[in-house]
């Protein structure tokens, strides 16, 4: 320690990484690793005004303790204020507020750095803290370290017939305009690919296929409605809870409420419900519900809905329930195979395939540096679903044993194992302003 403040050093300066550093602005020397600009990461670099926002920009603010923080930026630079009705901004206009927010705290705080590279080893270090690697060979020592490195790492495929990065915008590049496309997911990734092709100008078809061929549900037109309440009692199964949000929304729709606000309802509770199964519930969980979940949790802004609704009625977008079975290349296209849900095989032509399933399509994290070695090392250890790594209540890693990992903590979707529910920023902002508590020690050990 080189003073009264903890270095603390953070890999990964998207969402996570940036709400974290500022956070501990002007109680710890903050190490901020990102070999890009920080602060968009990978839902806000994205250069297409056409991908917008999934969340109001009410509760969309860095800061827990100022709910309005963005929505009234965006009504400075012009955007519409909240008395309007619900924004949804362009995710490139959030990626911009993030990066003016760190830019203004570096220029008032002098403990705040950013370092534009990627961390590619960690080691512990005598008497406590770590000694990092940064890409270019340097070295460096922190008292804690954090890890905020995303849920996915892109990458991978067989390029350029299988695209598995679906935010690389190689894999759209040099496309015929007319050709027929395969994207594989339908979730909100997928929509992401579709409007970013139609903006490069493709006009050709687009199949686009999920184990179950359900497209991603919108968020209500107009007026957002308030949370319907949802009593949810410890310790309820997964079963159970799923009848229970059944029949709460047929109450709330008989109200002449939207089924959306009873999703609200019990968003706030799902971190403590989680908490509350063992591994067999939240296995089943996850065989049988996270499909639908996902769909209603995860909405599309309306515009992006309407956008969607015109593409299917056109006949430029088609779905199939329907998995990726094989590909083999065909001049200079590609032949998919695909395995319907409900029996028999189908086989497309297609100039390229892009899978759009998230972090199962293609290259995850677990095989990035340092978190590979640190997994290898059993430094790190996944959780009991494979969502992330295992960590206590505080953010701490745990390794093998179960032991507390001594200045290591982690930020953001790879603590969904314990959290499930911490992938969007109003999660995350909270999970690093307590984790900066605890990091600046002002709480220690609180409970994030
Ligand atoms: C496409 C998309 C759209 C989304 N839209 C919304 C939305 O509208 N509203 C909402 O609330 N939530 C949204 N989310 C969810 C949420 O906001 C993001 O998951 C959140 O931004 C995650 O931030 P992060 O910092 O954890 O990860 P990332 O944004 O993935 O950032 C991780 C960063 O870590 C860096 N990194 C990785 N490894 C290293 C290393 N070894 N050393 C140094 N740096 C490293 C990477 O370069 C990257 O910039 C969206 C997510 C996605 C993927």
């Amino acid at each position: 320690m080189t003073n009264e403040r903890p270095a603390v050093a953070i890999l990964g300066g998207g969402f996570a990484g940036v709400a974290l550093a500022l956070q501990l602005r002007g109680r710890a020397t903050v190490h901020l690793y990102e070999p890009a600009a920080p602060g968009p990461g990978l839902a806000y670099a994205t250069p297409h005004p056409s991908h917008l926002l999934n969340v109001p920009a009410t509760g969309m603010s860095l800061y827990p303790d100022r709910p309005g923080h963005f929505a009234e930026w965006l009504a400075a630079r012009g955007g519409a204020g909240p008395e309007s009705g619900p924004v949804f901004a362009p995710r490139a206009v959030y990626g911009a507020y993030l990066r003016e927010e760190w830019a203004a705290a570096v220029a008032a705080d002098a403990g705040l750095r950013h370092v534009p590279r990627r961390v590619v080893a960690l080691h512990p270090r005598p008497g406590g803290g770590h000694v990092l690697t940064d890409a270019s060979g340097a070295r460096a020592e922190a008292d804690e370290v954090v890890l905020a490195v995303g849920g996915f790492a892109g990458g991978g495929g067989q390029p350029p017939h299988l695209w598995g990065d679906p935010w690389d915008p190689a894999a759209r590049a040099g496309l015929p305009p007319e050709e027929p496309v395969l994207l594989v997911g339908l979730g909100l990734t997928m929509v992401d690919v579709l409007l970013a092709l139609r903006e490069g100008g493709h006009r050709g078809p687009v199949l686009a296929v999920s184990r179950h061929g359900w497209l991603p549900l919108a968020h209500v037109p107009g007026a957002f409605p308030a949370p319907w309440p949802v009593a949810v009692p410890e310790g309820e199964g997964v079963l159970p809870l799923w009848r229970r949000l059944r029949r709460e929304a047929a109450r709330a729709v008989a109200a002449g409420q939207p089924w959306q606000a009873v999703l609200d309802g019990v968003r706030p509770q799902v971190q403590r419900l989680w908490q509350g199964w063992d591994a067999a519930q939240r296995g089943r969980f996850l065989r049988h519900a996270r499909s639908a979940w996902n769909l209603h949790r995860h909405r599309l802004a309306p515009g992006v809905a309407a956008c969607l609704a015109a593409e299917l009625a056109g006949g430029g977008l088609r779905t199939l329930a329907a998995r990726l079975e094989d590909w083999s290349p065909r001049g200079a296209g590609v032949e998919a195979v695909l395995r319907r849900r409900h029996g028999g095989e189908a086989r497309v032509m297609v100039s390229r395939i892009i899978l759009c399933t998230g972090p199962e399509g293609g290259q995850s994290w677990r095989e990035a540096e340092p978190l590979w070695s640190l997994l290898a090392e059993g430094r790190l250890v996944l959780d009991a679903q494979r969502l992330g790594v295992r960590t206590d209540a505080a953010c701490r890693a745990l390794d093998a044993a179960g032991r507390v990992v001594p200045g290591l903590s982690v930020l953001g979707p790879l603590t969904r194992g314990r959290l499930w529910e911490v992938t969007a920023v109003p999660e995350i902002r909270g999970q690093a302003a307590a984790l900066a508590d605890r990091l600046a020690g002002g709480k220690a050990g609180d409970s994030v």
